[in-house]
């Protein structure tokens, strides 16, 4: 036989044949001739004999091949359908817009946490839209349904079984998109963003809050503050600007944690003092803002401050140990008209400047004459900045001799600024706003690259003259930030093949106080170059002699105020003997600033002081007089007692 059916499908056929006559719409598949496989659908009915004896079936055969391959590919989609919509996060709706209902999928019913109670209405949708969001839903989807686009993307709050609200992201498709025809249907999923959303958030906050304490940081309170001077209208604003006294020392003598639960229990009692209404924000580290708004007078904020500063000299216990603090607090208010939110604030931090320098420990509000006084010390960084590529500074010598024989034994490099229109600047003028805005790092390079040079052609020049002299370089806290300190002091010295040995660094205890860490590093590598150390203007600082112990100096240089008193004060005389024999003990030997008259120069030859410098043998002098010393000393031979400039 040529054409083949399907013999499972014949004997179903002979069999339902036997018990009717009639059988309508049998599907079958059949091959043909050509090879080809349809489906058919025949209506039949059966011809017998009177006995009942089948003699024939005859009816109509139908080829449904179209209509059969069409179902199937419905059912693999219907399928893949069935399975995507498992395997995916989100869940699916379809919104027949004829009949109004809406299909909402098992993962949708439960992404609204109450998947029982949920029928086949948009209203399903539309009651559990926080209020807020509807108009931007809607929005979304009339524009679908009227034709305009074919498609969506909303973001929206969907309310929960428990009351709460769920981020959620909806897409969906119009069927049958036709500018002139609404459509017949509009379908698409609907995932949970919330996990999504609250990272955002927590990026938002961490834009515009301190982690650590959670108040708000310094750019909302700026920003808060900007806000403020707008509309205020008459009313006064004002912004204090508070630091903590001696915070540092705890986060030197603790683990971090303990700074980090002061700081929490200073910031929650910041926002007890404060009004409901103003900001407290932590700018950074232990500095503290608060944001005072529609005060009537300046005394409201006066009296903020002091109540602000008492609630931080309550006791602060952290584990088992109370610490104490105190605060300086600046404090300045909007004037009419003029000032902007960066103005108030940085008038503010100078108040608050004063406020320490004044003792700390209280409030101080700003004034005109420190408006001037930042003015000029934004000029002097601005002339410092240009100092420095204009190249006006230079290196001044003042020799270092021993007190026994006063000959010479070495020079301290002092930098002077020479401003073209104020002259000769002493570094007391300008050293300490470098040192604030890091400019020292390179001023302090240079120094050194300059002072390298010049002294090893007076090496080279004056072999007798410069025979075993040291050379003293300043170096201050700031410089040994830098990664590359190390490298700057051997290409200076490699500039003029610089002895290490002939170069001294000075330092302060400060700086070994306060970068003891990162310092103890760089010190040691110093050390290993074969450069000495010497302790600067010593009994000035922490004066802490067990530290003192840590670090590798060789020299111990006695401050100028002690120096100075030495004969009028018995304290300042014992304070010196005891030092000296002490830098002896630890076999460092000691240096003495400032000597200007003999009879200090026999007191401290007695105490077993061995260096000296002072106006007493020579100031600070240009290299020019410098070298004519040393080439009178050379000439002269040895050198000379007499340094008499
Ligand atoms: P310092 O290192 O303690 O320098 C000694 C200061 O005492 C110098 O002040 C010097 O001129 C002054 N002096 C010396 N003998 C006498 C005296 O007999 N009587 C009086 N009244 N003063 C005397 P100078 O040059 O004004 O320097 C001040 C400070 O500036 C220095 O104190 C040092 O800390 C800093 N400094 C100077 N140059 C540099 C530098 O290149 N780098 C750094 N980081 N600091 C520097
Ligand atoms: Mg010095
Ligand atoms: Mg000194």
């Amino acid at each position: 036989q040529q054409i083949y059916v399907d013999p499972s499908r014949r004997d179903l056929f002979l069999e339902l044949m036997e018990s009717t006559d009639t059988l309508t719409e049998f599907e079958s598949q059949i091959r043909r001739k050509d090879g080809s496989i349809i489906w058919i659908s025949e209506n039949v009915r059966a011809v017998r004999t009177l006995q009942g004896k089948t003699l024939y079936f005859e009816g109509t055969v139908e080829d449904v091949t179209k209509r059969r391959t069409a179902e199937e590919a419905l059912r693999v989609s219907e399928e893949r359908f069935a399975l995507a919509a498992n395997g995916m996060n989100g869940g699916l709706w379809d919104w027949d817009l004829r009949t109004g209902k809406v299909y909402y999928s098992p993962r949708w019913k439960e992404l609204t946490g109450e998947p029982q109670c949920i029928g086949d209405s948009p209203e399903e949708w539309w009651v559990r839209l926080f209020p807020r969001d509807r108009e931007l839903v809607d929005r979304e989807l009339q524009a679908c349904l009227q034709g305009r686009t074919d498609r969506f993307e909303v973001e929206f709050r969907l309310r929960q079984a428990d009351g709460n609200f769920h981020w959620m992201q909806a897409s969906g498709m119009a069927q049958g998109h036709d500018p002139d025809k609404p459509p017949v249907r509009i379908a698409g999923s609907m995932v949970d963003i919330s996990a999504r959303k609250q990272a955002e958030d927590q990026l938002h906050q961490g834009a515009l809050y301190d982690t650590l304490t959670t108040l708000p940081n310094r750019a909302l309170f700026v920003d808060r503050l900007r806000r403020s001077l707008r509309r205020r209208g008459n009313r006064l604003v004002a912004v204090l600007f508070l630091d903590l006294d001696r915070f540092k020392l705890v986060n030197e003598s603790y683990d971090h944690s303990v700074g980090d639960e002061v700081l929490r229990q200073i910031a929650s009692r910041l926002e007890r003092n404060a009004g409901v209404r103003d900001t407290v924000a932590r700018f950074s580290g232990d500095e503290f803002g608060i944001l005072l708004e529609g005060i009537t007078d300046v005394n409201d904020a006066i009296r903020t401050a002091d109540q602000v500063r008492r609630s931080v000299e309550e006791p602060i216990t952290v584990g088992e140990r109370v610490h104490s603090f105190s605060a300086s607090v600046g404090i300045s208010f909007s004037k009419v008209g003029t000032e902007s939110s960066e103005d108030l604030l940085r008038d503010a931090e100078t108040a608050m400047y004063r406020a320490k320098s004044l003792g700390k420990a209280q409030h101080v509000l700003f004034d005109q004459a420190m408006h001037e006084y930042t003015l000029r010390r934004l000029q002097l960084e601005n002339d410092l900045r240009l100092a420095i590529d204009r190249k006006e500074f230079r290196v001044y010598y003042q020799p270092i001799v021993s007190l026994s024989d006063q000959k010479l034994r070495g020079f301290e490099a002092l930098v002077r600024w020479m401003h073209p229109e104020r002259g000769l600047v002493p570094p007391t003028a300008f050293i300490p706003l470098a040192e604030e805005t890091g400019l020292i790092c390179e001023i302090g390079r240079w120094v050194l690259e300059d002072s390298c040079l010049q002294v090893s052609r007076w090496m080279e020049l004056y072999p007798e003259a410069t025979g075993g002299i040291h050379l003293s370089v300043n170096l201050s806290g700031r410089q040994f930030a830098q990664s590359d300190l190390v490298e700057q002091i051997q290409g200076a010295m490699r500039l003029g093949g610089f002895p290490a040995s002939a170069l001294k660094l000075e330092i302060t205890e400060s700086i070994l106080m306060e970068n003891a860490d990162s310092a103890a590093g760089i010190l040691a590598q110093i050390r290993e170059m074969g450069i000495r150390l010497s302790i600067d203007d010593f009994g000035t600082g922490y004066s802490s002699l067990s530290y003192l112990h840590q670090f590798p100096a060789q020299t111990l240089k006695i401050d100028r105020s002690f120096v100075s008193k030495i004969e009028e004060e018995t304290t300042q005389f014992a304070i010196v003997r005891a030092v000296v024999s002490l830098a002896h003990v630890m076999g460092m030997d000691v240096v003495a600033e400032g000597i200007e008259t003999t009879s200090q120069l026999d007191v401290l030859g007695q105490l077993g002081c061995e260096y000296g410098q002072g106006y007493l043998f020579a100031k600070p002098l240009p290299a020019a007089e410098i070298e004519a010393m040393l080439a009178r000393l050379e000439h002269e031979g040895a050198p000379s007692p007499d340094l008499g400039a």
